[in-house]
């Protein structure tokens, strides 16, 4: 792997192969390295490329929808992953699900027939020595992990993740609702206080509420610091009233008493626009979760910009380490894309791919890089694994919170996310006419 003229890409998945696909339409060789099918991850099962390893849905194509937009600007601007799924598309609703062996046979052809893409089948464990974009997912094998871990300077780069919700601010009901830190320090978070009566409702519906299933090599390192609200709610009735929901210190203004329980949520952007729920983690049933967790009051009409998962998850600090482009900050030839960099889903890891490739190889042809500012999606995201986290930094799906806000009233949300998407459109159209992407 000496060459300079080429790019190594590490990782054959959603963000390698559509990373590979644009170097290759700029006219640059792509060395494509997949560890699949020698090694497998737990996860992978095909011999294909690009497959996808859970649910065949690639979500809501309603641009009312910020996943419905960020497919569209791929498809706008040259994406094999929206080519494959149309191509490969299955009756849905509004989703855009697939045929998911069609859509990774589609992929896999488009790749191994392309002239300047060579696939090799290997395992890589160190980082090559070649403009390179590491594209390896959250199941990265451990030897390839341990080298990224080093590049980064963080010890490990893993956790057995347990991740809590994300609400929209803009749909939490103020009216039931109040600010306040415990002890009167500050107003930092909102709080849903509960009576007892509403409490039991929730335990109940908590208790009984269904989880998704569980792989193999999930359980072992749950830490009982981030143990799943469904599992605290198990233990007995009183748990949660012990441990996350416990009111002490919080006062309601109303009664100047503290409730019987309380739901803290936490900013979780610097704009403001995001709450976590604190201290929900969770692996319940997507469904589940907006069923059982909309009993909280003030969360009734709660929009969820991301619900809780539970899964192993490889991902670096991308904010500390990666610049907007994708590429490392101390070392412009090495770029990361996929669900490494902290983005979530899988086509959000696409569109990290495509990002990636534009910038790689516009930065080697010496081409102006396309301009993707947060009024897109795509721009949205690559703003969010870059820009300084407010806390801790978290993978995220795409969602109109993390897009530059339009700073005015909306009677509602459908016209509010109709015209982020206009915006957004009219500049993917630039890019396009500008670059010919
Ligand atoms: C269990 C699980 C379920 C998920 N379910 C969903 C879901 O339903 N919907 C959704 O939108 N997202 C889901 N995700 C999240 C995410 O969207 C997917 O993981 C997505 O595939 C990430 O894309 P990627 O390109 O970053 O990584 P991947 O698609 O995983 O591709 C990475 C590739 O790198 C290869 N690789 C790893 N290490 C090496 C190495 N050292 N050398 C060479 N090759 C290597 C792997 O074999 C793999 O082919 C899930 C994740 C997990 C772990």
């Amino acid at each position: 792997m000496s060459s300079r003229n080429r790019v190594a890409v590490i990782g054959a998945g959603l963000a390698g192969c559509e990373a590979a696909w644009q170097l290759s339409r700029l006219g640059i060789g792509v060395d494509l390295y997949d560890m699949k099918p020698q090694k497998m991850t737990p996860a992978h099962h095909s011999p294909d490329l690009c497959e996808l390893v859970c649910s065949n849905s690639l979500k809501s194509m309603r641009l009312e929808n910020a996943c419905g937009l960020l497919k569209e600007e791929m498809r706008r601007l040259g994406s094999l992953t929206m080519e494959a799924a149309y191509q490969n598309r299955v009756a849905a609703g509004d989703a855009l699900a697939v045929d998911r062996e069609g859509f990774a046979r589609y992929i896999t052809e488009k790749i191994k027939s392309r002239g300047n893409i060579k696939t090799i089948c290997k395992e890589v464990e160190k980082i090559p020595e070649m403009p390179v974009i590491i594209a390896t997912g959250p199941l990265t094998s451990d030897g390839l992990s341990s080298a990224i871990a080093e590049l980064v300077g963080e010890e490990r780069l893993y956790f057995y993740d347990a991740a809590a919700p994300i609400i929209e601010a803009g749909s939490i009901d103020r009216s039931k609702t109040f600010r306040a830190s415990r002890y009167g320090q500050g107003a930092d978070y909102i709080n849903c206080p509960m009576c007892e009566e509403e409490y039991k409702r929730f335990w109940e519906e908590l208790s009984m509420a269904e989880t998704a299933p569980v792989h193999g090599f999930e359980d072992a390192l749950v830490f009982e610091g981030c143990m799943p609200i469904e599992n605290l709610a198990k233990r007995g009735y009183l748990t949660m009233a012990y441990g996350p929901l416990k009111p002490k210190g919080i006062f309601e203004p109303k009664t100047g008493k503290e409730p019987f329980a309380v739901v803290q949520l936490r900013q979780d952007d610097a704009a403001g626009t995001l709450y976590n729920m604190v201290g929900f983690q969770t692996r319940l049933k997507f469904p589940e979760q907006k069923r059982v967790f909309s009993m909280i009051p003030g969360l009734e009409k709660a929009e969820f910009a991301r619900y809780g998962v539970m899964h192993r998850n490889t991902y670096i600090n991308s904010p500390k380490v990666l610049a907007e482009d994708f590429s490392l900050r101390r070392n412009s030839s090495i770029y990361f894309a996929g669900q490494i960099t902290g983005v979530e889903g899988y086509v959000e890891s696409a569109a990290s791919g495509m990002m990636a490739g534009l910038f790689l190889g516009c930065r080697m042809l010496k081409r102006p890089p396309p301009k993707f500012t947060p009024d897109t999606a795509m721009g949205a995201l690559a703003r969010y694994i870059s820009a300084e986290a407010k806390r801790g930094f978290q993978p995220m799906n795409i969602n109109y919170g993390i897009m530059e806000p339009i700073p005015r009233r909306f009677r509602n949300k459908e016209d509010k996310y109709r015209l982020y998407a206009e915006r957004s459109l009219e500049q993917i159209n630039m890019i396009k006419n500008d670059s010919g992407f």
